[in-house]
């Protein structure tokens, strides 16, 4: 599968990780919109949240558990936003589940 985030989680494209695991992997983001924009993505293919199911349940607590461990790492203890764009409304660009998490900064008071 021609798939560019299944690719960074078999290293055959490089990243610049901040976190890895058996399950997840976390990197920074290419083309940062804030100071600290990190992507966290299951290691299995999961196309969107649409593609979602049962049993991903523990992988996707598991992601949630792991994203304020991230973001103590990253110092983000003013606070953060966890992002995930499905579908082309949404602007989704890579079509592999991701969570984007943003902070550094005063996040915009608009989602939308
Ligand atoms: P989305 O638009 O929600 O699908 O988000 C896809 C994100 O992946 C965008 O924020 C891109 O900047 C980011 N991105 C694309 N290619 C790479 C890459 N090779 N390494 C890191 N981030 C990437
Ligand atoms: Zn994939």
């Amino acid at each position: 599968m021609d798939c560019l985030f299944c690719k960074i989680a078999a290293g055959e494209i490089p990243s610049t990780k901040v976190y890895e695991d058996d399950q997840i992997l976390a990197f920074r983001d290419i083309a940062p919109q804030a100071p600290t924009h990190i992507l966290v993505i299951p290691k299995v293919h999961i196309a969107s949240v649409n593609e979602i199911t049962g049993a991903h349940s523990a992988l996707i607590a598991h992601i949630f558990e792991v994203i304020p461990t991230i973001a103590a790492q990253e110092q983000l203890e003013n606070g953060y936003r966890v992002v995930s764009n499905c579908g082309a409304d949404a602007g989704q660009t890579v079509h592999h589940l991701h969570f984007h998490i943003l902070g550094g900064k005063t996040l915009s008071t608009e989602m939308a």
